[in-house]
């Protein structure tokens, strides 16, 4: 049916009906084999083209493969390419990263070196401002040096100046000095009385006194009185005859508990002199026991307090040589210590197998016409410090000590004398001076006991008493004839006087110390003493001369 529209089914009886439908049918099929015929021409032309296409295609594909195989081999070159430049990228890298390591590490080093520069540069901004300053002070200081150059040669010149003065005032001093001590008196004498030692009986009060002078209690003492009561004198009445009172005058006088210190002060000024070119010689006169030795030596013990006049005096000689030297003198000492005993002498200064012994010495000119005298076999040792002086009197009392067991108490028995050579140069103006200076021990001037039985040991004893008499006598008669000055000194009547001959001269200052002893019963002794002393004190030596060249 037309149209589409499905004709419904015909019954079976319509055949015209069915015929016709089977005409439309056949029609409508050739109308479609037509169209199919149509469409099949249109499909095979298609074909056609599709094939002309497709060998179209072909042409191209093989071209294209052509192509494509040429771009593989071209990539694969590329590829190979790429991966060498990896490679090389690899190795560039590692040489990057050792490179940037090295630059680093250079970095660091310039960092550092640039710290340092900065501090060199500071350290060479420091050192060139020190430089400036040590060339500005380079500068002051030259000029200071030239001005201290005029200023030096300015002072020479006035030093020159000075030096000529101070001597000038030097010589002057030792002028007055010498006057001052020629006022005082070329030859002194001084009493010391020493201390009641523990274990003595106390003297009765009044015994001995010391009356003040005329300036009073604050006046050095120079006046004793003693009083003894003579038994043998009885009044009419049977009663005790009054004691009689014995007055002296001395130059000056120590009343027990005078200390060393006090005794040197006054006779340092004399020790001096000796210094100054005049002889000075010191005597410590009075009985066994009385303070000789104390006086001329010291105490025991070493304690300095106790010192005696030697060691004092020396000690004062070389600190004013000292202060001398300043002035230009340069000044040696010389000290010799020998014994007299019986008229023979004896070095006290011995050593070695002499020692204690001390052999035979002998009083002799130093040589023919000489002034001079020595003791032969007796050593002059030169000293310049106290140790050394302090090591002589050791010796001289160990000599003593090795004596004394062979002969009882000869120590007491004789003279010590301690001599001192001093001698001064001044060699730029050639001057030269110096005396010796004389300190001595004298033996005991107890007298014998007249009313002694004479046995051998007495007798003996007798012998040294009247050497130490005449001795003693013989210094007494020597300074009274000085004294009166007689053509005649009896020097050689005595070694002693004989040792001191250049001591006890015109020129030559004298002090004479007379001990002592507090006891009542040395009264008779310390009155002899006393009396002997005074005699000396009588004595005047005409004016000192200055050995001087
Ligand atoms: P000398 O030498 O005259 O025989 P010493 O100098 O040996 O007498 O003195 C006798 C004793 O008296 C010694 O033991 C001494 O130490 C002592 N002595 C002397 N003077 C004093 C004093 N001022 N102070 C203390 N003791 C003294
Ligand atoms: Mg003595």
């Amino acid at each position: 049916m037309a149209g589409g529209k499905k004709p419904s089914k015909r019954p079976a009886w319509d055949l015209k009906g069915q015929l016709c439908d089977l005409n439309a049918e056949l029609k409508r099929c050739r109308e479609r084999t037509q169209t199919l015929d149509q469409e099949n021409q249109q499909l095979q032309d298609q074909l056609r083209d599709a094939q002309q296409h497709v060998k179209a295609l072909g042409t191209e594909r093989t071209t294209l493969e052509g192509h494509l195989a040429k771009v593989q081999a071209q990539a694969e070159q590329g590829q190979q390419e790429l991966k060498n430049l990896r490679a090389c990228v690899l190795e560039l890298e590692e040489r990057l990263s050792t490179q940037e390591g090295l630059v680093q590490e250079l970095q660091k080093k310039q960092v550092e070196l640039q710290e340092e520069r900065r501090g060199l540069m500071s350290q060479l901004e420091e050192k060139e401002r020190r430089l400036q300053t040590s060339e500005a002070a380079l500068s002051s200081s030259q000029a200071e040096v030239a001005s201290l150059r005029q200023e030096t040669v300015a002072q020479a010149a006035l030093l020159t100046e000075r030096e000529e003065r101070l001597h000038g005032l030097e010589m002057e001093r030792r002028r007055l000095h010498n006057q001052l001590q020629e006022l005082k008196g070329n030859i002194r004498v001084f009493c010391r009385v020493r201390p009641v030692l523990p274990g003595e009986p106390t003297p009765p009060p009044g015994l001995l006194l010391f009356p003040s002078g005329p300036g009073g209690p604050s006046d050095p003492p120079t006046r004793l009185s003693l009083s003894r009561s003579d038994e043998r004198r009885g009044t009419l009445s049977g009663a005790p005859a009054p004691p009689t009172r014995h007055d002296f005058s001395f130059d000056r006088v120590f009343p027990p508990g005078s200390g060393q210190d006090e005794v040197f002060e006054e006779i340092a000024m004399l020790v001096q002199s000796a210094l100054d070119g005049y002889p000075v010689c010191i005597f410590a006169y009075g009985q066994t026991g009385s303070s000789k030795t104390f006086t001329m030596e010291g105490g025991p013990g070493g304690d300095p307090q106790l010192e005696g006049l030697i060691p004092r005096a020396l000690r004062h000689l070389f600190s004013v040589a000292q202060e001398l030297s300043g002035q230009g003198w340069t000044y040696s000492f010389v000290a010799s210590y020998v014994e007299i005993y019986n008229e023979t002498v004896r070095d006290l200064l011995a050593t070695g197998t002499r020692k204690g012994q001390g052999g035979e010495c002998e009083i002799r000119r130093a040589g023919p016409g000489s002034e001079e005298l020595t003791v032969t076999n007796a050593r002059y040792v030169p000293v310049s410090c106290e140790k050394e002086v302090d090591a002589l009197l050791h010796l001289a009392r160990q000599n003593r000590a090795v004596a004394r067991t062979a002969q009882n108490e000869r120590s007491s028995r004789s003279h010590s004398v301690f001599q001192l050579q001093i001698s001064g140069e001044h060699s730029s103006r050639g001057l030269q001076c110096g005396a010796p200076l004389s300190l001595v021990d004298l033996a005991g001037s107890e007298r014998l006991d007249p009313g002694l039985a004479l046995g051998p040991g007495e007798r003996e004893r007798l012998r040294e008493t009247q050497a130490i008499n005449s001795s003693l006598s013989t210094l007494g008669l020597v300074i009274m004839a000085l004294s009166n000055k007689e053509s005649h000194v009896p020097y050689r009547n005595s070694k002693l006087t004989y040792l001191l001959q250049n001591s006890l001269g015109g020129s030559a200052k004298m002090l004479m110390f007379v001990n002592i002893s507090p006891l009542e019963e040395n009264v008779s002794e310390s009155l002899n003493s006393l009396r002997f002393a005074s005699k000396v004190n009588q004595c005047v030596i005409g004016t000192a001369q200055a050995n001087r060249e």
